[in-house]
This record gives structure tokens, C-alpha cells and sequence, in this order.
């Protein structure tokens, strides 16, 4: 069984899963870094409408430096949450709270690729402690 094919969307996912996989995890990348609660909100490209909300606390020993959320556009092609800049500018500031905006930068679906961007919203609160 070989897969000739595979899609735009999975193949992103997969190479941006190996890139995971290759960094190290939050608290090797940073020793000063105890504690991260994070905050997570997606709306719709308008941001009027919350689609899904979720808050856990981030195990820092399994979680990687690499530090991302999928969209939740399920057609959503070169998208997704990046955070990791975001945290690493937090954690060099030794700041407690962050809170910020995203817009996915991904096609919405395959079939408008150049042509209609996802744009989900991502509003998110990262709570540090040190
Ligand atoms: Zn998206």
C-alpha cells in the first residue's frame, strides 16, 4: 500500500509535525520557565462568533519549544496558531500575563488556495509563573 497522493493539508501537517518533533521541549528552551496556563479562544473571521474555547495548564516537560495550535477551519490548508514567538518574548521579558490576537493566515479551504485566506481568530491569554 503506498499513498501517491497526498494532500496539500496533510502534508503541511506533517512536516510541521516533524518540525515539532525536532525542537526540544518548554522546559529544556526555558529553565527559568515553573508554571504556563494557557487561554484559548477561536472565532470566526468576522470574531463575532466563539466556535471553541479551551484552558489547561501546559505540561512543560512533554509540550515542545515549537509552540502551535491547529486552526479549527478542518479544510483549513498552511494555517494554524503559531506561539512560540509570542512565548519566548514573554519569557525573556519574565512577564506574568500575555494576551494577544491571531488571524490564521491559511487558505480556508484547498479549493481556494491563492484566492480566500481562513482567517480564524485566535484570541489567547498565556499566564507564566518563574
Ligand atoms: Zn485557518
Amino acid at each position: 500500500m503506498s499513498h501517491r497522493t497526498v494532500g496539500a493539508r496533510a502534508e503541511y501537517r506533517r512536516q510541521e509535525g516533524q518540525r515539532s518533533m525536532d525542537s526540544v521541549n518548554l522546559a529544556e528552551k526555558f529553565h527559568q520557565l515553573k508554571s504556563l496556563t494557557v487561554d484559548l479562544s477561536f472565532y470566526s473571521p468576522e470574531g463575532v462568533t466563539r466556535n471553541s474555547h479551551i484552558k489547561y495548564t501546559v505540561n512543560l516537560t512533554n509540550a515542545k519549544a515549537l509552540f502551535r495550535f491547529d486552526c479549527i477551519n478542518g479544510e483549513c490548508v498552511r494555517g494554524d496558531f503559531d506561539l512560540s514567538n509570542e512565548l519566548a518574548d514573554a519569557v525573556a521579558a519574565l512577564r506574568t500575563t500575555v494576551t494577544g490576537k491571531k488571524c490564521c493566515q491559511g487558505w480556508r479551504s484547498k479549493n481556494t488556495i491563492d484566492r480566500a485566506h481562513c482567517h480564524n481568530i485566535l484570541r489567547y491569554t498565556l499566564k507564566l509563573s518563574y
